[in-house]
């Protein structure tokens, strides 16, 4: 079949072929088109997602490594070398002299390019802002 897109005729999203009916706003010749093409994007979706999601457990494992150490700082391209992303963090705020990211529970204060502090923080309620923990 031709997959020519003729004028006054919207091609199907999936296969190019030029949709003969329905809604001017439809985007698929048929359901199975629909069906493929949707379903590639969640797949699409869901990688992105589990990508970004190791890349924070990574971080983590990181960070809670160095938090077990009786390092005081450490610089943040050392923790690059050991694999950590510093893209990827669960909050961020700027304080007036550091930068405060969280990953998951892992509070870590960045200042001049060194991480100068690794804590964890725990929920005292699910109401209550997060609280740093004493362990
Ligand atoms: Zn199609």
């Amino acid at each position: 079949m031709y997959k020519v897109k003729e004028a006054g005729h919207a091609a199907c999203l999936e296969c190019g072929d030029p949709i003969e009916y329905g809604r001017s706003d439809k985007k698929f010749c048929c359901e199975a088109c629909k069906n493929r093409w949707h379903n590639r994007e969640a797949s699409s979706s869901r990688k992105f997602r589990q990508k970004v999601s190791s890349s924070l457990e990574k971080n983590y494992f990181i960070l809670d490594s160095v938090r077990r150490t009786t390092l005081k700082t450490i610089l943040v391209s050392d923790l690059e070398t050991m694999g950590f992303r510093p893209g990827y963090f669960t909050s961020y705020s700027k304080g007036r002299n550091a930068e405060v990211f969280m990953c998951y529970d892992l509070k870590y204060v960045v200042r001049n390019g060194s991480v100068i502090s690794i804590s964890k923080v725990s929920f005292a309620s699910s109401r209550e802002p997060l609280t740093d923990c004493t362990d």
